[in-house]
């Protein structure tokens, strides 16, 4: 056998059932005995993957994994929480309508609805979810569906998910939850009858800011729905991702417990410190929404902190260029605590007028604390605000 045939020969890799860390499949298609199997497979009469696009090991396990935690019976991985945010909205309105939204919901799910399904003939409405009578009005005008978060980006909103979602109900229309920023940790949505759960795992179900991924969960055949749309548009993740993703996530729990811990005292600290003109999580009394939080979230209310900073634009460069341990990054979720700036990265595709139903400016940082120890990260926001002064 030459070069040219030796190359192509298969190696096969053994992946002995007792392995303690799965093998990883990483291939994008199967190989078969005759056309027969093909057959079988394909059309569901025998288990078996064929095409990774449509399924693969370890995607199915990462799916499994958050599906378990969140209480679903299935769960759905997709190459981004963009991808499963959009998969979630043709899943439960594959036609056309008015999708109504949490006035504070993330920056990229107004872009996708507005940017890339308003010109299907999709149209954004914006609702005031912490006015239920508000919500039930535009519910009774023709809603086809309802997305909220179950804590809101950047300024920590938590309203009364359980009411709204029977609200919606009333009206037959389904609700897709975005549990990125609560996980289930804090939150499992499902409880109260939400529809569709989404996250994106890049955050803190991933929690090292190594990977793309996101995931919805739900009931079986709402997933299995769903699972033809991700296969035909080919929001499809890698094996590696959803393995690395996997490994990141066996933590969670310790992780978001240190990190929530972490945030309250946090918040605690900077609300007394100087150059804070205001503190935004839930955890706090002086929140708007102290008390639903208090009584929806578990185990602590997350560990996304907001700051509104003394100076603007300019108080909140200084801080920023003072910080020694704390890096700026355009995202959250992290081992380590990081900060981002809302109005140029995760909210800039909101017009000013959306901005000001957001409630955010340029002051505002959003602080995704991490598992160090709190005093280390206390110490440094406290240096680096003494700056701006
Ligand atoms: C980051 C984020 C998304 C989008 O997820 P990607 O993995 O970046 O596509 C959706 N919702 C929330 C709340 C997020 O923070």
């Amino acid at each position: 056998m030459d070069i040219y045939s030796q190359a192509v020969q298969p190696i096969l890799v053994p992946s002995p059932d007792n392995a303690v860390s799965p093998p990883i499949f990483q291939t994008a298609v199967y190989a078969f005995r005759d056309i027969n199997e093909v057959d079988e497979v394909l059309s569901g009469q025998r288990p078996g993957y064929s095409y990774t696009r449509g399924g693969n090991p370890n995607t199915e396990a990462l799916g499994q994994f958050v599906a378990n935690l969140e209480g679903a019976e299935a769960g759905l991985v997709t190459s981004s929480g963009t991808a499963a945010l959009l998969a979630g909205i043709m899943t439960l309105l594959p036609h056309p309508g008015c999708i109504l939204v949490a006035r504070e919901i993330y920056g990229g799910t107004v872009g996708l609805v507005r940017d890339i399904l308003g010109p299907m003939g999709y149209r954004l409405q914006w609702v005031d979810t912490h006015n239920p009578e508000t919500v039930r009005d535009a519910l009774g005008q023709g809603a086809g569906l309802l997305i909220m978060e179950s804590i809101s980006n950047p300024l920590g909103r938590v309203c009364d998910l359980e009411h709204l979602i029977t609200i919606a109900h009333e009206h037959h229309v389904p609700v897709m939850i975005d549990n990125t920023f609560a996980t289930p940790f804090h939150a499992t949505p499902l409880q109260w009858a939400a529809d569709l759960v989404v996250h994106s795992l890049t955050k803190f179900i991933g929690g090292h800011s190594d990977l793309i991924l996101g995931v919805v969960v739900g009931a079986q055949d709402t997933i299995q729905r769903a699972s033809h749309i991700v296969d035909a548009a080919g929001f499809t993740p890698d094996p590696f991702a959803s393995w690395l993703c996997l490994r990141g996530a066996r933590t969670l729990a310790l992780r978001m417990r240190q990190a929530s811990t972490n945030a309250l005292e946090l918040a605690q600290a900077l609300e007394q410190a100087q150059g804070v003109r205001r503190v935004y999580y839930s955890g706090l009394p002086s929140h708007p929404d102290h008390e639903v939080a208090t009584r929806l979230l578990q185990r602590g209310f997350g560990s996304i902190v907001s700051i509104s900073v003394d100076g603007g634009y300019e108080g909140v460069q200084t801080m920023i260029r003072h910080l020694d341990r704390v890096r700026l990054v355009p995202s959250l979720g992290d081992v380590a605590t990081t900060i981002s700036h809302p109005v140029v990265a995760s909210h800039r595709e909101l017009t000013s007028e959306e901005k000001e139903i957001v409630g955010i400016d340029e002051s505002i940082v959003r602080i995704s604390v991490g598992i160090e120890s709190s005093s280390d990260i206390i110490d440094d926001f406290v240096q680096a605000l003494s700056h701006s002064l």
